[in-house]
């Protein structure tokens, strides 16, 4: 391996380290006039010392320690963006799918807000969920973040949107590293809770300012801390549910979007592509049934499928949107923009066959395919995201978004599967675990 090669590996495998979402079930107070929502969330993945490399973090500190305690008289949400009757917004709905990733961020008092320049502002009554949208996600960073920042994640949104379908309405929601920015935030969130009558203020307000339970300032606390300690980490997630009536998508400081490491824009918005797409995933599984539940497990299928799905997904999209234009590259760090291809497939590929056999030799030692979960850290991404290039060579790229997805509701994981993919999934793993044991030079064969 030439150092450069050496470099470029050592590279994907840094930022590829930086994030990985897990399901853990995380209701907050079963009080609430929320009602239990499933959240999708991502376990901090810290970033292994033994095969990076050193990665420089400036000197820049997180900066206050404001109480977070929320103060009186919260601005109810609709006086901070422009109200549209919803006749109005009917009558202005583009009828063509979205092309371009052109966005406008306001900052206000208390908030960066940002839409798509082309898709209308949403209603304030929920759209069904689960069908195509017409209006634009709404993005909302912390007031420590910049506009440019919240304008890079809306443009990753955007381009996910364009590749996939508008699958709202998304709330998409940045938390930066500063404490009283993040109370702010946090008292943005519950007021639009509050004014919708989804969630009562108080309770909203005491579950997103505890440092776990995978709030909002959990999540502000991850970025905080990677700051402080210089060992970059950043953990998105989609949560809600169907009968909250949206999205929601919570992030730590995308690290990748600022100077804190020497992390490239694309591994941000891969990320931000793989976070949309457990959104496609979720509208397709959530028409027809609760998602609580063993319902949800059947019907969703394991962990492998679900984010080896986003993963390969993510990989392949950001990969087109960034080749194509329609996305533009941020925070290149040095490296070549025409090689986004590369680091995209084959070097993150390699990449993940060897974080593969590492974890499953030291953390997960014989357990099958079936039974890789989050105990195996993001072993279920790598491999995952390897059995989805296999099944994609073998049955076409388009089949899981355009065939599998859309059957998956009523015949839900396993039947699908047979269905779709002529085998059970014990047959799948017996074959997927004979290519495992291929040369490398035969696996990486079946990229595209
Ligand atoms: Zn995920």
């Amino acid at each position: 391996m030439t150092s450069l090669l050496k470099k470029l590996f050592a590279t994907t495998l840094t930022i590829t380290l930086l994030v990985s979402c897990t399901t853990n079930p995380s209701t907050p107070n079963t009080e609430s006039s929320l009602p239990d929502p499933v959240v999708e969330e991502s376990p901090a993945t810290a970033l292994a010392n033994n095969d990076q490399e050193t990665i420089a973090l400036d000197t820049e500190e997180k900066t206050s320690t404001d109480s977070i305690v929320p103060t009186e008289n919260p601005v109810p949400n609709n006086t901070q963006q422009p109200s549209i009757s919803e006749d109005a917004q009917s009558e202005s709905l583009p009828t063509t799918p979205l092309s371009t990733t052109a966005n406008n961020c306001d900052q206000l008092e208390t908030h960066i807000y940002c839409l798509s320049a082309t898709l209308p502002t949403p209603p304030n009554t929920p759209h069904p969920w689960g069908e195509l949208f017409s209006y634009s996600p709404e993005i909302f960073c912390a007031s420590d973040l910049s506009i440019e920042l919240c304008s890079n994640v809306t443009s990753a949104l955007l381009a996910a949107i364009i590749e996939w379908g508008n699958y709202g309405p998304v709330e998409y929601w940045v938390l930066g590293i500063d404490e009283a920015a993040g109370a702010q935030l946090i008292r943005t969130y519950c007021d639009r809770r509050d004014f919708r009558k989804q969630w009562n203020m108080d309770e909203c307000i005491e579950r997103e300012s505890s440092p776990d339970q995978y709030g909002f300032n959990y999540y502000r606390r991850i970025g905080a801390d990677a700051v402080e300690s210089g060992q970059p980490s950043v953990e998105a997630a989609r949560g809600g549910a169907k009968h909250w009536g949206f999205h929601l998508f919570t992030s730590s400081i995308p690290v990748g979007f600022t100077d804190y490491f020497d992390i490239p824009g694309w591994d941000e918005q891969k990320i931000i592509f793989h976070e949309y797409f457990h959104a496609v995933q979720m509208a397709h599984v959530s028409t027809a049934d609760s998602l609580d539940g063993p319902r949800r497990d059947e019907t969703e299928g394991p962990v492998w499928f679900v984010e080896g799905g986003a993963e390969y997904m993510a990989l392949k999209a950001t990969q087109k949107a960034l080749s194509s234009g329609v996305l533009d590259q941020v925070n290149t760090r040095g490296q070549n923009p025409d090689s986004i291809d590369q680091t995209l497939g084959r070097e993150m590929f390699l990449w993940k066959m060897d974080d593969l056999s590492r974890k499953l030799s030291t953390i997960c030692p014989d357990v099958p395919i079936r039974d890789i979960g989050w105990e195996c850290e993001s072993a279920s991404y790598d491999i995952g995201t390897w059995a989805h290039a296999y099944l994609a060579n073998k049955f076409g790229n388009d089949t899981l978004l355009k065939v599998f997805y859309p059957a998956l509701d009523e015949l839900e994981w396993e039947d699908t599967f047979i269905s779709l993919y002529d085998m059970t999934s014990d047959d799948f793993y017996t074959e997927f675990d004979q290519f495992l044991q291929l040369p490398i030079s035969e696996q990486l064969a079946i990229l595209p």
